[in-house]
């Protein structure tokens, strides 16, 4: 801000200003100086401009080139600019080392300063979204997008810190706060894991609600969380690992504890620790994790009998892990490891013999009969596995319940004082496109459709749709409109999800084959859709015959159909059911509900489930007013200052970034009504000063003749003035200050 002073004694032209005012911020934060330092020549700005780049995209002279957008993205990732806009929009590229840029210095320069004002940060978004949700009094959400280790989880907790610092305090804020902050380490303790993208991979989607009383102070939250990856329980693929929680127990808690669970402090002993073949991680302290989770649980109102029986679940999942099975003659499965089951009957507190007749039978009620079949040796592993993540699954949405209550608004804490506006979070899993996808890649997949849906509902269309009530001329800008690949998916009937629902509820013989061949015969035709019977010659060799490929608006992605009914089914059998619904486990005893077990409707499928979970996301979402942080991840690596152009370049396809950098560049930057445009400036204009007797459009005519707008700066229409540049107005809003 000092520096931005020291500017306007060079120019007199005040357009000039705004060129160099993103310059002057960036070097400032480049140079990491302080808010009284360096007086920079106009030359070496202008040197500097080359070097840095420019803060917002929409100055880029050739804004449709691609190859200019990845190169002003390159120049100032060198100089540790990770932070770039287009229009309102936040592009982050993660530094993978730890910037200077975090302080609580930094978060007051940005406190109630004007976006443009300063240099490009997560805070500016943050502050601008608070300062709307004050003064406006609109509900605001944050959506942080981007593929896994851009930095989505890292932007929402700086975002959290930042409100935690800068609003307004008492003693219940700061225990509010204090909850706010430590629900994280709790759920990515249960929900995070090292994979082979990111060592502290979320794998559960989540939207978190702070909630704001009347004088701007965080007196509540709320946290939904979407489509937890549990198959990662029991399996993980090499040089991954299961969620964080198993490996912070069995490395930091306390002997006493282990002893009680039945643990062995080393993770080889257990089978669900091994598949992925690296326990150990230099970047993770297990140990250290560990107390930090344990204080967290204080913090977010956990007794000791409630973590107990939490940790007692977490360890039962680690002995059912180790439970084996051999064939007897007749080759029905037998369980070998009394030990475990031990062990399991003590920490679910269940009747040891029930769970392991449960575990090697199967029941099932037909024509109000009870039916019990035994299992063979591969039946017993799936009805293990099966058990394992529902109560993995089962708990962490329990936990998630729990930290809700801890963080509800309670309004005896604040009397008098009543909460009036939300702001949202949402970090949510990025499009995925690995060698294998699967069912969960296609959720996850969807659930990306459907955001930019939403990008181009609240966006895009709204955009134009202003432009067209206004009267004012608005050339199209082509976009893709996904809605075609939502319907796809989702529709009643005849989309995906309705498809593989009828084969998962069709008795007798459905197979994933037999899904895809519905599949085919349904959406044949549809031009987004394609399998290898549907292909033509070129294209059918790169696609198998158990897959179907979507045509995704971020690109290809082919999926293979094994484990698709098995997932979506998610069944656990009925016995085991009955078996947990006995426990007297609290935790257990509320994550498995004895009205599963009379209720005759089947259950939701999981992927209908998570259609209805998004659907009721997108209502959330459109009843706020949204800003965007679209996040990218610079090298597959995880290393510092390693800038990979190709895999950059995919992001910012799929991001869709130029699509994004067009429409802003095509409309006008600025809409203001014209009473707030005339209130503000009528003092630049004698006019219109101190009084404007006529229609406040006219008043705005005569102003901005006066202050000289050209025509194709500015529109006039019919209740607002549209500028198409931000220069123009900071132009004049810097006449003000002179
Ligand atoms: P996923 O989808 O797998 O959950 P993500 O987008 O949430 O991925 P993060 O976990 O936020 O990714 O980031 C991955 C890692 O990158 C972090 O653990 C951290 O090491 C580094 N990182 C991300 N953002 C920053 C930042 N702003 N400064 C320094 N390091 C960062
Ligand atoms: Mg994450």
């Amino acid at each position: 801000m000092a520096l931005q002073k020291c500017y306007t004694s060079f120019s007199t032209n005040p357009c000039d200003h705004w060129h160099l005012l993103p310059l002057t911020n960036d070097i400032f934060h480049s140079a990491g100086a302080g808010s009284d330092g360096i007086r920079l020549t106009m030359e070496s700005a202008l040197t500097a401009r080359d070097r840095v780049g420019v803060q917002d995209f929409v100055l880029l002279e050739n804004f449709t080139s691609e190859a200019a957008f990845i190169e002003n993205l390159r120049k100032r990732f060198k100089e540790n600019l990770i932070y770039t806009y287009i229009g309102s929009v936040l592009v982050s590229v993660n530094p993978y080392k730890e910037l200077e840029i975090y302080s609580k210095q930094h978060m007051e320069r940005y406190r109630g300063v004007s976006f443009y004002e300063v240099s490009p940060h997560l805070y500016a978004i943050a502050d601008n979204s608070y300062r709307s949700l004050r003064m406006e009094r609109k509900d605001q959400c944050i959506l942080i997008s981007g593929e896994s280790g851009a930095g989505k989880t890292e932007a929402t907790k700086k975002i959290l810190q930042y409100y935690a610092v800068t609003c307004p305090a008492s003693q219940q804020v700061e225990t509010v706060k204090d909850r706010l902050l430590q629900s994280n380490p709790v759920l990515e303790a249960f929900g995070n894991a090292k994979t082979l993208r990111n060592d502290n991979s979320s794998r559960f989607g989540k939207y978190m609600d702070v909630q704001f009383d009347y004088r701007g102070a965080p007196v509540g939250g709320h946290i939904l969380n979407y489509l937890l990856e549990k198959s990662r329980v029991v399996h993980q693929n090499h040089g991954e690992r299961n969620f964080h929680i198993f490996y912070q127990l069995l490395e930091g808690g306390e002997e006493d504890l282990l002893r009680r669970l039945g643990l062995e402090k080393s993770p080889q002993q257990y089978h669900y620790l091994v598949k992925g073949q690296c326990a150990r991680v230099s970047s993770i302290n297990d140990k250290n994790d560990w107390k930090i989770v344990r204080r967290a649980l204080t913090i977010i109102s956990f007794n000791d009998d409630e973590v107990e029986d939490l940790l007692s679940i977490v360890a039962s999942v680690l002995h059912l892990g180790n439970v084996q099975f051999a064939a007897d003659e007749q080759g029905n499965a037998q369980v070998t490891t009394e030990n475990q089951i031990k062990y399991l009957a003590r920490l679910l507190a269940v009747e040891g013999s029930v769970l392991r007749d449960s575990l090697i039978h199967k029941k099932i009620i037909a024509k109000g009969e009870e039916l019990i079949s035994p299992l063979n040796l591969e039946q017993a592993a799936y009805a293990r596995d099966a058990l394992a993540k529902a109560i993995y699954g089962r708990t962490f949405s329990w936990l998630v319940n729990k930290v809700n209550k801890s963080l509800a608004y309670k309004e005896g804490d604040f009397p008098g004082w009543r909460s009036t506006t939300v702001l949202g979070l949402l970090d949510i899993y990025g499009f995925e496109v690995f060698q294998h996808n699967s069912f969960e890649q296609f959720c996850i997949n969807y659930c990306n459709e459907k955001l930019q849906q939403l990008f181009i509902e609240l966006t895009l269309k709204s955009e134009q749709e202003e432009y067209e009530s206004e009267g004012i001329a608005w050339e199209p800008v082509q976009y893709f409109n996904n809605k075609i690949i939502c319907d796809l998916v989702e529709e009643k009937f005849k989309g995906i999800i309705s498809i593989l629902d009828e084969e998962c509820l069709r008795p007798g013989d459905a197979t994933d084959t037999t899904f895809l061949e519905k599949l085919e015969e349904t959406v044949k035709n549809h031009p987004h859709f394609l399998t290898h019977k549907l292909a033509d010659q070129k294209t059918r060799k790169s696609l198998g015959r158990e897959e179907f490929r979507l045509l995704h608006y971020a690109g290809e992605v082919t999926y293979s159909v094994a484990g698709f009914l098995d997932k979506n089914n998610d069944l656990l059998f009925r016995n085991l059911k009955e078996t947990m619904c006995n426990s007297e486990n609290p935790i257990i005893n509320q994550c498995f509900d004895r009205t599963e077990l009379t209720d005759k409707k089947r259950p939701e499928t999981a992927a209908t489930q998570f259609k209805n979970s998004l659907s009721k996301l997108m209502e959330i979402l459109m009843s706020k007013e949204p800003s965007y942080i679209r996040c990218i991840k610079p090298n597959d690596a995880k290393q510092a200052d390693r800038f990979d152009e190709v895999l950059i370049r995919h992001q910012v396809k799929y991001l869709g970034l130029m699509e994004n950098l067009r429409v802003r560049r095509a409309g006008f930057a600025y809409r203001r009504k014209y009473e707030v445009f005339l209130q503000r400036y009528k003092s630049l204009c004698p006019e219109t000063w101190p009084t404007w007797d006529g229609r406040p459009h006219d008043g705005v005519a005569v102003l901005v003749k006066h202050l000289g707008y050209k025509p194709e700066e500015y529109k006039m229409g019919r209740t607002k003035i549209f500028i198409r540049f931000p220069k123009t107005l900071f132009a004049t809003e810097d006449s003000l200050e002179v």
